[in-house]
């Protein structure tokens, strides 16, 4: 059994889709599983049209315009998804008379991208003479809590899926990011959510592989935007690319190892593209590469958060009285650095920071900083080479960039350095220059 996820751009044009078909017919003796995102651009489309129905203006014109090309352009009958986008259109038009939003019907209208998609994937691959059935995850038990917009599977979740997919005729091919609660609400994994989905179904399946089909050929030693000669990278632990997920979510989504790590499943990662290339593996173990670090990564929009308090010298309970409140509204902190008197965590979905900011004033003093970068320098064996840190900070310091905060963890996979936005580039180019190079 192999999950062979295919993301946006895979399945953004006919030349795409015809590539898609090939690649599952190779692979038709493995027993491929398909997990499909939306084409690309309809989840954007759907978000954009839910905001301008709730302000009064359903139009689902856009949406349909684009469901409707793709159809066509596969000579399927645009019937297909009519259904969809007559429901989608009641939608818009509740959302209109109602004049809001809710996170809750904001998943349920992102949801109907990946459920069309499905529709039409299947009925290319019978077309091709590949037997195949859509499948919508949340009808074959896909589980989630209930947190809207980043849901994340319930433990029934993988028998469920089990259960039934051994029923479906054909090539399944299933829904990526979405989900439903308990109470039956739908619900969407997050943005990018489909690679999450695929390494469920991969734990749920106990699949041999999952492959995630993408638009790049695997992850490079840094973002090829910023470093052109970035080099690509054969192998990765899991360690590493979850460390690497949470800055590079083009490549692979932050929660998507998990599933496979408690399965031990390869994760392989694939360009459509360039279907020869061999991509990057994620593996339990890893592989004979040498490098001392594996690849530096980075991501802007991080809110610094520094909480100062007089009385923090010697007291004990201050750190988690400060940590209860980013708990208290659901606030997901990622870099922590600690002094005697602050402590500075960097935030990036500011969704309820302004709560906790106000919360943590009744007790500290609290500064905040939005337009920060983290970067980055992610590797297993960063453990064992002396001098890297040293190495580190001086070509930072070379390059005249302030450090805005560091942490480097117990684990040591992973050294991470807060520096004003205008300046990521320039860090990431000088710390590949001087670790690669
Ligand atoms: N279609 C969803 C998104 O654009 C999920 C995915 O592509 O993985 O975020
Ligand atoms: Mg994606």
């Amino acid at each position: 059994m192999l999950v062979m996820k295919f993301g946006g751009t895979s399945l953004g044009d006919r030349e795409r889709i015809d590539t898609v078909v090939a690649l599952v017919r190779s692979r038709l003796p493995r027993r491929p599983v398909l997990v499909c995102s939306a084409h690309a651009g309809v989840t954007d489309l759907l978000l954009e049209g839910a905001r301008q129905a709730a302000a009064g203006k359903p139009d689902l014109g856009a949406v349909r315009t684009r469901e409707e090309a793709i159809l066509r352009s596969l000579k399927l009958n645009p019937k297909l998804v009519d259904a969809d986008l007559e429901r989608l259109d009641q939608m818009f038009r509740g959302l209109a008379l109602l004049g809001e939003l809710t996170p809750r019907s904001l998943d349920q209208v992102a949801a109907f991208g990946e459920r069309m998609a499905v529709k039409a994937i299947a009925a290319v691959l019978r077309r091709r003479r590949i037997p195949a059935t859509a499948v919508q995850a949340d009808e074959a038990g896909l589980v989630t809590d209930g947190r809207f917009g980043r849901a994340t599977p319930r433990a029934e979740t993988y028998a469920n899926l089990k259960r039934a997919l051994a029923k479906v005729d054909g090539v399944p091919v299933v829904t990526g990011f979405l989900g439903r609660d308990q109470e039956g609400n739908v619900t969407t994994l997050g943005r990018s959510g489909s690679d999450f989905t695929a390494t469920i179904l991969g734990r749920a399946l106990a699949a041999e592989e999952v492959e995630i089909w993408t638009d790049v050929s695997g992850v490079l030693t840094a973002d090829p935007r910023i470093v052109p000669d970035a080099q690509p990278v054969e192998n990765l632990t899991y360690a590493e690319a979850s460390e690497l997920a949470y800055y590079g979510a083009k490549v692979i989504h932050p929660a998507t190892i998990q599933p496979a790590v408690e399965k031990g499943i390869p994760v392989r990662i694939l360009n459509t593209m360039d279907p020869a290339a061999p991509g990057t593996v994620i593996m339990p173990v890893r592989g004979r590469r040498k490098a001392r670090v594996t690849s530096i990564a980075s991501k802007r929009g991080i809110h610094l958060v520094n909480i100062v308090s007089g009385r923090m010298l010697g007291q004990s309970g201050f750190m988690a009285k400060v940590f209860d409140v980013f708990k208290r509204h659901d606030v997901i902190v990622d870099l922590i650095a600690t002094s005697e008197v602050s402590v500075t965590v960097s935030v990036d979905d500011p969704q309820g920071l302004p709560e906790v900011v106000d919360d943590l004033r009744e007790f500290s003093t609290v500064t905040m900083r939005e337009s920060a970068s983290l970067v980055a320098v992610i590797g297993e064996r960063m453990r064992q080479a002396s001098g890297l840190a040293g190495q580190v900070f001086s070509a930072i310091g070379e390059a005249g960039v302030p450090v805005l905060a560091i942490s480097y963890g117990a684990t040591k996979t992973n050294l991470q350095i807060v520096v004003p936005t205008e300046r990521e580039r320039d860090v990431v180019r000088a710390l590949h220059n001087v670790l690669f190079e």
